[in-house]
């Protein structure tokens, strides 16, 4: 089969966020979708090697903020490109506290979910959890950001002097000359196979 069509499968991109006691952290996912009108219900599938997985899991409890056609390259580098377990990525960001007491973010988004986790599958690499919406608000009138979008507009290309490997689904540079067979890309998820040399 042609892998490649799985690309044109289209997705919108989100900020998900936890709590765990004093310690927020979020992370980027582009797997939110509505799978109910009634009850409302949200399912979210997310990589394990996210410290965020591992908060919701724990927390049963997350929000998602809709990223908007204006979120900027920051946003995603900085939910995206470090993880939650080496620095606090809420100590400089600008965000609100929802209802849940877990942070939802105001610059790029055009709206946020809480939800209440109601059944977790394992998928191997991710689980998928499926929950109920406790709570949102419209935020903006900004058309919201497909990853299609994310990957014509937003994202910016590596420049010349780069040197190493760059991911060809979300652009992220790994600065090395080497690039290690099962390494994983700390943005998107993606092989190794999906890396090509600088
Ligand atoms: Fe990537």
């Amino acid at each position: 089969m042609d892998k490649k069509v799985m690309r044109n499968i289209s997705y919108g991109l989100f900020i998900l966020t936890a709590r765990d006691g004093d310690k927020l952290n979020g992370c980027v996912t582009n797997t939110l979708q509505q799978v109910t009108t009634s009850p409302n219900r949200i399912s979210i599938t997310v990589n394990k090697e996210n410290y965020t997985h591992d908060m919701v899991l724990k927390a049963g409890e997350f929000n998602v903020s809709i990223l908007s056609e204006d979120a900027k390259f920051d946003t995603f580098k900085h939910f995206g490109f470090q993880t939650g377990r080496d620095i606090d990525k809420f100590e400089d960001f600008p965000m609100v506290l929802a209802k849940n007491d877990i942070p939802y973010i105001t610059d790029g988004t055009n709206g946020y979910i809480s939800a209440k986790v109601i059944h977790s599958i394992d998928l191997g690499s991710h689980t998928l959890f499926l929950a109920d919406v406790t709570d949102g608000e419209v935020l903006s009138s900004v058309p919201s950001a497909t990853y299609d979008y994310y990957h014509k507009n937003i994202k910016e290309s590596p420049d010349e002097k780069s040197k190493g490997w760059v991911c060809k689904i979300c652009s992220y540079v790994h600065p090395h000359e080497d690039l290690p067979a099962d390494f994983i890309c700390p943005l998107c998820k993606h092989p190794a196979s999906d890396f090509e040399k600088l």
